[in-house]
C-alpha cells in the first residue's frame, strides 16, 4: 500500500516527503496506523549517514505508537483500533539461544531494525516511523495501557524508555539502592524519572547548574554538578548503579570512582571518538565493573510499558509536525529540547 512518509535520499540532503510501499499484512502480521514517532539521536546519525552503512531512501524512527487498522487471520493478540507500539525491532531470527530467551535485541544472527535492515520488503531495506502506516509481524508490536491524552508523550519510552529501563532492572535499581543517571537529556531524563518510580535512590548527574531545578523536577532525590570537584568527592563509594547515559567521550574514572565495592557503571551510549582509557586500580580495588546494556527484548519492553502506565511514567516532549524535522535535529544537537521531540504523524498529509 501507497504510503506517505518523510526521509532523506542521501546523507547530504534535507529530509523530505515521498511515497513508499507497505506489504499487504500477512497471517501474523498487524497493520499500524501511526499517531505519533518519537525523534531519537540514532535517526539523526542513520539519516546523516554518519554510522556509516545508510541505505536510502532512509525513513527514520522507532519510538512509533498508534492504533491497529488491519490484522493478519492468524493474529491472536490484536484487534484492529487496538493502541500499539513499535520501538527499534521488527525482527529477528527467533531460534537463537538469545532469541529463545526473550533478549531479542542480543540475536545472535542480527535483529532487524525497524528502519535501515535488510528485508524482502520494497525497497531492500525497512522503513521507520516518520510514516502514516507500518506493517509488522505481531510478536514485536506492543500493547500500550496508558490513557489516550497521552499516546504522544508515550512514543519516546520504545525507545529511550527501554533503554534505561533494561539496564536498572538487570542491575536491580529499587529501594535501598543507590542509583545515578549521568546526562539529563532524552535518555537521562527517563532514567531519571523510572530510578525513582523503582523506589531508589536516585542522583541525577549534569554538567549544568542550570539543570539543577529541572532534574530534582523530574524525580531526582539529589543533583550533582558534575563540574564540581567537591560536590563529585563527596559522593565517593557510595553508588550501587550508574547508568551512564552521555554518548561524547569523557573521563569514565571521575563514575568509576564513586562506586561501592560491586558497583556497576552502565553505559548505554556509543562515543564516536572512543573514551579514554579506564583506571584498572578503581575497578580491582572494590571489585566494581564497567558494562554496556542495549535496548530491552520485546517481552522487558512489555513490561517497561505496563511499568510506566501504572506509575504514570511519560517522557517531557514537544511536539513537532514532521515537516519541522531538520531545525528538530539541529537544535538536538545543541541539547535544546526537554527531553524529546515527538512528530504529530497527522502533519504528513499536510
Ligand atoms: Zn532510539
Ligand atoms: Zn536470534
Amino acid at each position: 500500500m501507497t504510503t506517505k512518509a518523510y526521509g532523506a535520499l542521501a546523507a547530504d540532503k534535507p529530509l523530505e516527503s515521498m511515497d513508499i510501499e507497505r506489504r499487504t499484512p500477512g497471517r501474523h502480521d498487524v497493520q499500524i496506523d501511526i499517531a505519533y514517532c518519537g525523534v531519537c539521536h540514532s535517526d539523526l546519525h542513520t539519516v546523516r549517514s554518519e554510522w556509516a552503512g545508510t541505505l536510502y531512501p532512509c525513513v527514520p524512527g522507532h519510538e512509533i505508537v498508534g492504533q491497529v487498522s488491519a490484522v493478519g487471520s492468524n493474529v491472536k493478540r490484536f484487534k484492529l483500533g487496538d493502541t500499539v507500539g513499535v520501538g527499534c525491532l521488527v525482527d529477528s531470527c527467533q531460534h537463537c539461544p538469545s532469541c529463545a530467551e526473550g533478549l531479542e535485541q542480543y540475536c545472535e544472527n542480527a535483529f532487524v531494525a525497524t528502519y535501515n535492515s535488510r528485508t524482502p520488503d520494497a525497497p531492500g531495506h525497512t522503513l521507520g516511523g516518520y510514516s502514516q502506516r507500518i506493517v509488522v509481524s505481531d510478536k514485536f508490536v506492543l500493547k500500550i495501557r496508558h490513557p489516550q491524552e497521552q499516546l504522544a508523550a508515550v512514543a519516546p519510552l520504545l525507545c529511550a524508555g527501554i533503554t534505561t529501563y533494561s539496564p536498572l532492572r538487570h542491575w536491580q535499581a529499587g529501594p535501598g539502592k543507590k542509583v545515578g543517571i549521568v546526562g539529563i537529556g532524552g535518555l537521562g531524563h527517563m532514567g531519571v524519572k523510572i530510578a525513582h518510580a523503582m523506589g531508589a535512590h536516585t542522583v541525577a548527574f549534569t554538567t549544568s547548574e542550570s539543570k539543577r531545578r529541572d532534574a530534582l523536577d523530574l524525580g531526582a532525590d539529589e543533583v550533582v554538578v558534575s563540574r564540581d570537584a567537591d560536590e563529585m568527592a563527596r559522593q565517593a563509594g557510595t553508588f550501587d548503579i550508574i547508568l551512564d547515559t552521555v554518548a561524547a567521550s569523557h573521563d569514565l574514572d571521575a563514575y568509576t570512582r564513586l562506586l561501592k565495592r560491586d558497583g556497576t557503571l552502565v553505559l548505554v551510549g556509543v562515543p564516536e571518538h572512543a573514551h579514554p582509557s579506564p583506571s584498572v586500580g578503581n575497578l580491582i580495588f572494590r571489585r566494581t565493573a564497567i558494562a554496556g546494556s542495549m535496548i530491552g527484548g520485546l517481552a522487558e519492553t512489555q513490561e517497561m510499558l505496563d511499568f510506566c502506565a501504572e506509575k504514570n511514567i511519560v517522557a517531557d516532549i514537544e511536539m513537532i509536525p514532521v515537516q519541522d524535522i531538520d531545525k528538530a535535529y539541529e537544535r538536538m544537537l545543541k541539547s535544546d529540547v526537554k527531553y524529546r521531540f515527538v512528530i504529530d504523524n497527522a502533519s504528513l498529509l499536510g
